[in-house]
């Protein structure tokens, strides 16, 4: 809950106008400090996971939104990095015994 600034009635946190008086009031919502999450963020750290990783932990406390969107671009980054791995070695193995199977 919140209070309008210009004539003290209670509003909805998500109201922009004051119902009585018309007047605008600011969102609670809205952080003072820049944070966004940010899908650039998230790039970031799918291209980069080790700065996404130092990013996340440097702002997990002061820019919570952001610290999510490039840790979560780092972690993506890892799974897949880690799925293409295995998919390559599956592929890897599956073409050197389909050979040693040849060749006898
Ligand atoms: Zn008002």
């Amino acid at each position: 809950m919140k209070y309008c600034v210009g004539c003290g009635k209670e509003l909805v946190d998500e109201a922009v106008v004051c119902t009585q008086c018309g007047r605008s009031v600011p969102s609670l919502k809205e952080p003072t400090e820049k944070d966004s999450g940010g899908f650039l963020w998230g790039l970031l750290g799918f291209f980069i996971p080790m700065a996404g990783l130092i990013l996340y932990l440097v702002w997990k406390d002061t820019l919570p939104k952001r610290a999510k969107a490039v840790g979560k671009g780092a972690l993506v980054s890892t799974i897949l990095g880690i799925v293409f791995f295995i998919l390559y070695l599956v592929f890897f193995f599956s073409v050197f015994f389909y050979a040693m199977s040849q060749s006898m």
